[in-house]
């Protein structure tokens, strides 16, 4: 396919506003980008176009780029624009309209025909015969250029494609470069057209892309092999696939929608994904990506170690990175940053600071993918690859005492007991850790994805002072406890009950608070009890609901017990002016 031809289909697509027409432009522009028959690793030119819509030059799972800063690109254009024009030039018209596309296509190209065809090997002459592959295969030289001088390289390859352009394609041109493609074609665009052009089911498509991170590829598979080409497609170890996201959420929320939460603690790290192949035909392996597919594996060889310490079968794994002491306590999150990027002077960097992986999920172990199993299978798979036991009992990893001495593993808890969580949270933020995060036991893998199947927990924005107004005595081994407080926020010269606290309370605490509020009992009926307005606590909560269900109008969501106030009267407690504030907020 002509370059001109991409360009006038991008232009096209570029002046469409419905979502629609440009899937079933950039459908045709699929179609029609041809096969032209070249073999092996080389991209076909459908691939390079299914890329060059979106603004990319390489795969998404590719480190490579071309590393040039706008003032290269500015400078390139400044030349083959003429002798006239200077890079000052082209930054002045773009400060004047804005965008790079429309400065490359204001000038008129080509004069420097003699030159470009001796650098570029062209022909030369304004935009006739630029193919998409010869873009292509010059971005890809010129990323690859390497060493003294490889900056005037950049601009003279540079230089030589946008010598050869017309307007149209020198828009294009300079925007794939400074990637600010911006045409309106998302990835779900590209996904959408793919299915489409080549009459495959859209979910098939997305799984593909999923597991190979490439868009051209995936258009090509769907092109040449069809439906079963791409079921076939997998993940490969040193090609990263896109993290699963968190979203915010609640334990309410959490234990409402599922049967059972899963609980980790949430490390305030870097995340990272491990590819690992062990010695056998070859070197041993070991690849770490960041959390946008970067590579970092020359940064951080505590976890290039640790893999060759620890993992004996091909695995890719989905961790995060964490800062440690000398005792191997958590840093914050800002001492990893100063080794998480690092390419210069690394032995001192580790010197300084020491990083350790934990891993929290297993996409692929000994040529197994693993994306559509349930998050307690692939968490058993983890263990396993870490050395941990394989027992079937063991299905989920329960944060047990054996899998406590799995090094590398983030212990997962099984369990639908707010206290439970609530225990668990304490002994994270305890052991220096930022808090927890709640995953559906039963999701599978879904990359990129922010979703409500991973949540990491809210911290309490407020807190609130509440009175006690009521409690329950306890059963069993609490039986002699006052437990379950009611509590209420000044209305007025009233008192409102706003919900009960239960959880966040060590039975040592329960005996100190009921020795506390056992002079303020009022009266008594069975296991209830009323307590005259004495005592204030102070609560976290979750949420403030509308409730029928207490006095206020007003439900705390999880409340938790924070401490008693001994400085505060129940005439300092918070109002309900304020609770209604914050439920506003
Ligand atoms: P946030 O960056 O605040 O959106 O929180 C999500 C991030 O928490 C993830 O991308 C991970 O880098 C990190 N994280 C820490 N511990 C865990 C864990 N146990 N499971 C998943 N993600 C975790």
């Amino acid at each position: 396919m002509e370059f001109a031809t991409f360009a006038d289909r991008a232009g096209t697509i570029d002046a469409e506003p419905a979502d629609l027409e440009i899937v079933a432009h950039v459908r045709e522009l699929l179609a029609d980008a041809g096969d032209d028959a070249c073999g092996g690793a080389e991209p076909q030119t459908l691939e390079i176009v299914a890329r060059f819509a979106q603004g990319r030059v390489f795969p998404a799972w590719d480190s490579t780029t071309l590393d040039i800063g706008p003032s290269t690109c500015y400078e390139a254009i400044a030349r083959a624009a003429g002798t006239n024009v200077g890079a000052d030039d082209v930054e002045d018209r773009l400060a004047d309209v804005g965008e790079i596309g429309e400065v490359a296509a204001s000038y008129d190209f080509g004069g420097q025909q003699g030159l470009s065809a001796f650098i570029s090997g062209g022909a030369g002459g304004g935009g006739d015969d630029l193919t998409v592959r010869e873009v292509y295969e010059t971005l890809e030289d010129l990323a690859h250029a390497e060493g003294s001088g490889s900056q005037d390289r950049k601009v003279d390859l540079l230089f030589g494609l946008f010598n050869r352009c017309s307007s149209e394609e020198a828009r294009y041109l300079a925007r794939i470069v400074l990637s600010e493609m911006r045409i309106g074609v998302g990835e779900g665009t590209v996904r959408d057209a793919i299915a489409e052009a080549f009459d495959v089911p859209q979910d098939r498509v997305e799984r593909a892309l999923q597991v190979s991170n490439d868009y051209g590829r995936v258009a090509r598979v769907a092109r040449d092999e069809g439906l079963e080409g791409l079921d076939a497609m997998e993940l490969e170890i040193g090609r990263p696939v896109q993290a699963m996201l968190a979203q915010a959420g609640t334990v309410t929320d959490a234990l409402e929608e599922w049967d059972e939460a899963g609980v980790e603690w949430k490390y305030d790290g870097a995340r990272i994904q491990l590819h690992y192949n062990p010695a056998g035909s070859g070197p041993a392996d070991t690849r770490v990506f960041s959390r946008n597919m970067e590579e970092v594996t020359d940064a951080l060889p505590e976890v290039v170690e640790f893999a060759a310490d620890t993992l004996e079968e091909p695995a890719i794994l989905d961790g995060e990175v964490v800062a440690i002491d000398a005792d191997g306590s958590p840093l914050p999150f800002q001492e990893v940053l100063k080794r998480f990027r690092r390419k210069h002077d690394v032995a001192k960097a580790r010197e300084d600071v020491t990083v350790r992986p934990v891993f929290f999920d297993c996409l692929h172990a000994d040529g197994e993918d693993l994306l559509e199993e349930p998050l307690t299978t692939r968490h058993a798979r983890l263990r396993s690859v870490l050395g941990g036991s394989d027992t079937a009992d063991h299905t989920g990893g329960d944060g047990t005492a054996a899998d406590a001495d799995v090094e590398g593993l983030s212990l997962l808890w099984l369990t639908d007991d707010p206290d439970e969580i609530e225990s668990i949270d304490a002994d994270a933020l305890e052991a220096g850790h930022e808090g927890i995060m709640l995953k559906n036991p039963a999701s599978t893998y879904s990359p990129g994805r922010r979703g409500k199947h991973w949540r990491k927990r809210k911290p309490d924005v407020e807190t609130l002072d509440c009175v006690v107004t009521g409690a329950e005595w306890g059963e069993g081994r609490r039986a002699t406890f006052l437990g379950t407080f009611e509590l209420a926020v000044r209305a007025g010269d009233d008192l409102a009950t706003v919900g009960k606290v239960a959880t966040g309370i060590t039975d040592e605490k329960l005996s100190e608070l009921t020795e506390l509020l056992e002079p303020h009992i009022a009266a008594e009926d069975g296991q209830d009890v009323d307590i005259e307005p004495a005592v204030v606590f102070e609560v976290g909560y979750e949420e403030i609901q509308t409730s029928p269900t207490y006095s206020s109008g007003y439900a705390l969501r999880f409340p938790r017990f924070l401490g008693v106030r001994p400085d505060k009267d129940p005439a300092d407690a918070d109002s309900l002016e304020r609770l209604e504030r914050l439920q506003g907020q």
